[in-house]
């Protein structure tokens, strides 16, 4: 019987040079090999051509290279690309490339699916199949990075984690990424250009706290208001506002890092000057920014675009409250690409 191929990308550089010494060879293959993977994006072994041609056959036999593949490439008129990402047992994720004049932005997937159910966003009709692991969601970065040089000639400068999934229920995952895209071996970026977005889970945003982690928190806040984020976000309940504020004021009180709210205005459910007074007091406790986001349609009709009006009214009462404001307008409509499309439709 054949035994199961491992992963060669679940080890570590030590690991790996470990592996070559058992093998009666030098440990430095191990740096060799680790390079080829990380910083030089090997799908195969085969392209690893300062190993001899046995070592590369030695590989072959021990290990796989669980690569993702960019099954479906597409662009949007206004320059987005959105990326159907093959995983090696056949699920799909998607990853978005979205460009502006000064910046290349990656929104990547942190799950296969999502286990949340927010009434408004399409991928919560999938239903959550894994995590995605640590080199998955490298690689999607990777690709976008590449795909920015290639048609921009520049390379990616933003990441968020905005795309399939809830980062912070795959926290040791998105971390492990965030640390290889972070390091030297890996793209070297900066985390102050990294954000996580979530839906806020209490817990998991105490433990971003004491980790002390230096990327950026956004969180999905849509009302400020139980009753009503629980109509739309259903988990609300388990997960209130008043445990989030908490766990949001630590979080604040161990890293003194702003905190943004992603927040869209919808037609006759959060779209009042009660909504709007609610969410100042919501943010008061700590610097804040609020992303009014633009609804980007699923279908049902359900939920609608507030009006322009609505819109003014938040961004006024925001303003005088000093709490930071911007309105953000939505890439990639016209191929399934902005927040919430993401369903596996291409
Ligand atoms: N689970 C994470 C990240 C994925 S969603 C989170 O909830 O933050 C990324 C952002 O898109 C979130 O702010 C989410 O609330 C928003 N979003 C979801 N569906 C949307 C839609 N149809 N239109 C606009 N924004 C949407």
């Amino acid at each position: 019987m054949e035994t199961k191929k491992k992963d060669i990308r679940a080890l570590t550089r030590e690991q790996l040079r470990d592996f070559f010494v058992q093998n009666e060879d030098k440990a430095f293959r191990g740096n060799q090999v680790y390079e080829w993977l990380w910083q030089k994006s090997a799908h195969s072994f085969e392209v690893m051509t300062n190993l001899s041609k046995e070592t590369r056959e030695m590989l072959e036999a021990n290990f796989v290279i669980n690569h993702i593949k960019v099954d479906v490439m597409q662009r949007s008129t206004d320059g987005t690309i959105k990326n159907a990402v093959r995983l090696h047992d056949d699920l799909v994720v998607e990853s978005v490339l979205i460009p502006t004049n000064t910046r290349t932005t990656a929104c990547v997937s942190s799950q296969v699916g999502c286990s949340l159910d927010c009434k408004f966003c399409a991928t919560s009709r999938l239903k959550r199949m894994r995590n995605l692991n640590p080199d998955e969601i490298y690689d999607q970065v990777v690709a976008i990075d590449n795909e920015s040089r290639l048609y921009f000639d520049r390379p990616l400068s933003n990441i968020v984690f905005m795309g399939m999934g809830e980062p912070l229920m795959n926290y040791n995952n998105v971390l492990k990424a965030i640390d290889k895209i972070t390091s030297k071996e890996g793209l070297g970026m900066s985390p102050k250009r990294i954000t996580v977005s979530t839906s806020g889970v209490p817990k998991m945003i105490r433990k971003m706290a004491d980790d002390q982690v230096k990327f950026n928190l956004a969180v999905s806040l849509h009302s400020a208001i139980d009753t009503i984020r629980t109509s739309i976000m259903p988990f609300n309940a388990t997960f209130t506002l008043v445990d989030l504020r908490e766990a949001l004021a630590y979080w604040y009180s161990k890293t003194k890092s702003r905190i943004t709210y992603e927040y869209v205005v919808w037609k006759d459910i959060n779209d009042t000057q009660k909504d709007v007074d609610a969410l100042v007091d919501f943010c008061r406790f700590a610097p804040s920014k609020v992303n009014l986001i633009e609804y980007n349609p699923i279908d049902d009709g359900e939920f609608q675009q507030a009006s322009n009006k609505a819109i003014d009214m938040y961004v006024n009462t925001l303003e005088r409250s000093r709490i930071v404001v911007t309105v953000r307008r939505s890439r990639g409509k016209d191929i399934d690409a902005a927040c919430g499309q993401l369903a596996n439709k291409a």
